[in-house]
């Protein structure tokens, strides 16, 4: 799959796209919006691509934005084609006007702005229409963004502005009021995993659970995918079974392990957390529950859990994620929170360790 299509789940982003196209009404500044990972930036390199796509240029004979005949779109505007000299550069990085900024270590700075502001103010070296893809936009510094306000202020000719972020009110509202506003929504749940099962043959009820997992992005459910997230979640799940029998001693050794196992802490986290709601909500609200793949057992353990242990747990769980963030001992906070959990994980008449 190539060109627009290739971008799954954004019908509506793509014909607004389109129709920018044929109509060629490309506005000078195009703000992305959406959570990570549902197509953003893919979106913006296949648009770059569409704009400088040699098949679509020699069809219309002459590279303008202005629109010659407003009653005739060009039939052909709905490409990339993915193949010419001008879409493989541009895929591949290498194009010398299509300008990619993203954060450097966490911000964009003013001296990326500067830079931005030098190349721009020479003519383009080969493009119908030279493109600046600005990454995770939010992260400019207020320095950067006042720079970027003056370029969105007077943009040069024949120069698409595209930049991408969560959400309009995560940029200076200066900078994000000059730009037109393209969404791009969490996919659902039941065409996520329909995808996931296409595409990679992942189980249906496994693709459901990453669908909900991932919140909704394409990208982060695939990584879920091929990096064995369902593996991770089946062995935490299976040591918090063990825990609310376990002896002190394993509850320790538990805590050590996942201390330092600080690239998947995070996964870790969220995999308890979204065991622990689905516990509370499984004989409610069914159709809200993550982990899918294993409603049953998750109905049949809410039916001897205590709800107001659960919260608890819940709650030591935010405390214990924010802990860490703010670098607390990653050791004692875990085994702290892992003897809250098995205490959690203990029926109204068992005892619990609070
Ligand atoms: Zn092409």
């Amino acid at each position: 799959m190539s060109g627009f299509s290739s971008i799954v789940g954004q019908e509506k982003p793509i014909q607004r796209i389109r129709t920018f196209l044929q109509n060629q009404t490309i506005p000078h500044a195009l703000l992305f919006t959406g959570i990570p990972g549902v197509g953003k930036r893919h979106t913006a390199v296949q648009l770059a691509m569409a704009c400088n796509c040699h098949a679509r240029t020699q069809d219309r004979g002459q590279p303008s934005r202005v629109r010659q005949s407003p009653a005739e779109p060009s039939a052909s505007a709905a490409i990339p084609c993915g193949q010419c000299a001008a879409c493989r550069k541009i895929k591949s990085g290498t194009h010398r006007d299509v300008l990619r900024l993203k954060p450097s270590r966490s911000s964009i700075r003013i001296e990326q702005i500067r830079a931005l502001q030098d190349a721009l103010s020479v003519r383009p070296h080969e493009a119908v229409m030279r493109v600046v893809i600005v990454s995770r936009a939010q992260c400019m510094t207020a320095a950067a963004a006042n720079a970027f306000l003056k370029i969105l202020e007077e943009p040069p000719a024949e120069t698409l502005l595209i930049l991408t972020a969560p959400a309009a009110g995560d940029l200076l509202p200066t900078v994000a009021s000059r730009c037109q506003r393209i969404h791009f929504s969490p996919l659902s749940r039941a065409r996520l995993a329909q995808l996931l099962v296409q595409q990679i043959g992942v189980a249906h009820g496994q693709a459901l659970t990453l669908a909900a997992a991932s919140g909704g992005s394409y990208a982060r459910a695939l990584a879920m995918a091929e990096n064995g997230w369902i593996d991770l979640r089946d062995w935490v799940v299976a040591q918090l079974a063990e825990l609310s029998q376990a002896g002190p001693a394993h509850i320790l050794a538990f805590a050590d392990r996942l201390a330092q196992n600080t690239a998947k802490l995070q996964d870790i986290f969220e995999i308890v957390g979204s065991w622990l709601r689905d516990l509370l909500v499984v004989r409610f609200l069914p159709e809200a529950v993550v982990h899918r793949d294993r409603c049953e057992e998750l109905a049949a353990l809410a039916v001897k859990s205590d709800p107001d242990k659960l919260q608890k747990g819940f709650a030591a769980l935010g405390r214990a994620q924010r802990d860490i963030q703010d670098n607390a001992n990653a050791r004692l906070t875990l085994t702290a929170l892992m003897l809250q959990l098995a205490g959690s994980g203990r029926g109204a008449d068992q005892g619990s360790t609070h």
